[in-house]
């Protein structure tokens, strides 16, 4: 495991750093993930990864995905019910959630630190993860209802 605390380094430092092979589905994977900053399901993913390389499968996504997540490259983003959402921007952030579309977008923190910061955390409590879900009408649909 790569220490978090230490600036992000190029996706090959980082893989190998983290004892993965550098593998083109990876890398695929994760250009996939860096094309569109829309939080795109392990499915959606899949669905892009194929334009360049058909014969990826929905298990390799899913397994690269993993290791994206585990060497820190990318984070999970749960919303309720649905399908598991990555996201490749390591800073912090929160996110908007748009009811209407489902659209999910980064909402940056006003502070590092930021987000555990905004409650009153009793000290005994140890804050590892802080994850922020804001829920409303994204500005798209805003602007097709008026
Ligand atoms: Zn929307
Ligand atoms: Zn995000």
């Amino acid at each position: 495991m790569p220490d978090r605390k230490t600036k992000p380094v190029g996706y090959e430092e980082t893989i190998s750093h983290s004892g993965h092979r550098l593998t083109p589905q990876r890398r695929e994977v994760y250009n996939v993930l860096l094309g569109e900053r829309d939080h795109p399901t392990a499915t959606e993913v899949f669905i892009r990864a194929k334009r360049r390389m058909p014969g990826i499968s929905l298990a390799t996504v899913y397994n690269c995905l993993e290791t994206l997540v585990e060497c820190g490259l990318a984070k999970q983003v749960n919303v309720e019910r649905e399908a598991t959402r990555y996201c490749p921007n390591l800073s912090e952030h929160g996110h908007f959630v748009c009811e209407n579309c489902g659209a999910v977008s980064d909402i940056p923190v006003v502070k590092e630190g930021g987000i555990a910061r905004l409650l009153k955390v009793p000290s005994r409590f140890a804050v590892k993860h802080s994850e922020i879900t804001l829920r409303g009408t994204c500005p798209d649909c805003r602007n097709s209802n008026n």
